[in-house]
């Protein structure tokens, strides 16, 4: 039946495409302004469901996988093995945006005049230092965990859900009542889950009808050759580093890992949004042989925190930004860029264009005005797909990698006892 409902997925999104370019064609038509109102209210019933238990999921799936890793003694283990796997990959895409917009050299030719009006009229929000990035991150995160979630503030319960598994884990059995209702709870949030994958097909239909029908693509004008360098760079990081990182680390081909992964790849182009695509994430995690303990802990973290494509974009977009404003980056400027965009992308939420949001402390880390995100704001929306694809595919695949390995240590536990 899964199998069934991915093709019916692909189906969905293709069909998506196609009746989207139609509708732009139309545009002016009655029927195109109904279709888009009724591709409104699917889209809309769609990710309105998915946010619904984006909050109860990543909460109850954190303290019960911190949990259920300490029992099974693979914690300490699957905790560095996430973290030293967020930073490996993010220093790669780090690199590799660095590479490329030396290599082609966006920006470099093009008249900053062209973008005048639009860096003029743009209004800037409050400076973001980096010092000033870590006091609003403490200030935003350490908070009642009750209005983090009516917020829908991700990261600060991220946090309390896992000092709320750390005191299950220390407690020794203490806690066990507590343990088993989140335990339910989640396996109750995953059936919805589960659930609202069926709606799928039709709701990737209707959000990629609608960006093909309302994305203007003449707007990527002068900018075309920076979209194509950074969206070339991220399908590269994306469709060969990754997989080959997970056939070496995680045992997993890239063609299973694609097949299986489908549904959250697409519901992650279709919405920009790492967070409403979480618990697909989750789902097409599990349906990999990943246990829901290692799911539980690595992919809610990762929607969070490992977002290789913003990284990616953020490196390479402060480069294009130089090259327009003919500066030279020195090679120490450029480090700056890379740690500031690493920063930017660990503070970014998964939401649509948030990586624009962060990317004024990179610009302004180097001196660059950040004004200039004005210029990339038009086209961000279309680059934003395909960034936040990676950024899902990251967390997915190092859950599999996560789970390779603590396999490993579990089984040889289990010959030496
Ligand atoms: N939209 C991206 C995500 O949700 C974040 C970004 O803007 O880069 O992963």
């Amino acid at each position: 039946m899964l199998k069934s409902l991915n093709s019916q997925i692909l189906i969905g999104a293709i069909l998506g495409i196609l009746f989207g370019w139609w509708i732009s064609q139309i545009s002016d038509s009655g029927f195109a302004q109904t279709s888009l109102y009724i591709l409104n209210l699917m889209s809309s019933l769609f990710i309105g469901l998915l946010k619904m238990l984006l909050i109860p999921l990543i909460f109850s799936s954190i303290v019960v996988g911190v949990a259920n890793l300490q029992a099974i003694g693979s914690f300490g283990r699957a905790c560095k093995i996430t973290i030293l796997c967020f930073f490996t990959t993010t220093s790669i895409a780090l690199a590799l945006g660095l590479l490329c917009a030396h290599i082609f050299q966006p920006g470099v030719g093009l008249d900053i005049a062209l973008f005048k009006d639009a860096m003029a009229s743009h209004q800037t929000p409050d400076t973001l230092t980096p010092d000033a990035f870590f006091t609003n991150f403490l200030q935003n995160t350490l908070i009642n965990p009750v209005k983090a979630m009516t917020e829908g503030n991700v990261l600060s319960v991220v946090i309390f859900a896992l000092m709320l598994g750390a005191v299950i884990v220390a407690g020794r059995g203490r806690f066990k009542t507590v343990e088993s209702f989140f335990q339910q709870f989640f396996e109750m949030m995953m059936t919805l889950v589960h659930g609202i994958m069926y709606l799928a097909p039709i709701g990737i239909f209707a959000l990629l009808a609608k960006l093909l029908a309302t994305e203007d693509f003449a707007i990527l004008g002068s900018l075309a050759k920076f979209a194509a360098v950074v969206t070339g760079t991220t399908i590269f990081h994306g469709v060969v580093i990754l997989p080959l990182l997970l056939w070496i680390f995680g045992k997993i081909s890239p063609i299973r890992f694609f097949k299986t992964a489908r549904p959250a790849l697409i519901t992650a182009f279709a919405t920009s949004s790492s967070s409403a695509t979480m618990p697909l994430s989750m789902q097409c995690a599990q349906n990999m042989g990943v246990r829901p303990q290692i799911v539980g802990f690595v992919v809610p973290l990762g929607a969070q925190l490992n977002m290789d494509g913003t990284a990616l974009y953020e490196a390479a977009a402060a480069l294009f930004i130089a090259n327009l404003m003919g500066l030279d980056l020195t090679l120490s400027q450029q480090f700056i860029v890379c740690l500031t965009a690493m920063l930017a992308s660990l503070g970014a939420p998964g939401i649509p264009s948030a990586g624009m949001v962060t990317m004024i402390m990179v610009l302004q880390s180097v001196g660059l005005p950040a004004e200039a995100i004005a210029i990339l704001l038009p086209i961000d929306r279309l680059l934003d797909t395909v960034r936040t694809v990676v950024n899902v595919q990251g967390d997915m695949m190092i859950s599999a990698v996560v789970e390779n390995y603590t396999k490993e240590e579990k089984s040889v536990e289990q010959v030496s006892s």
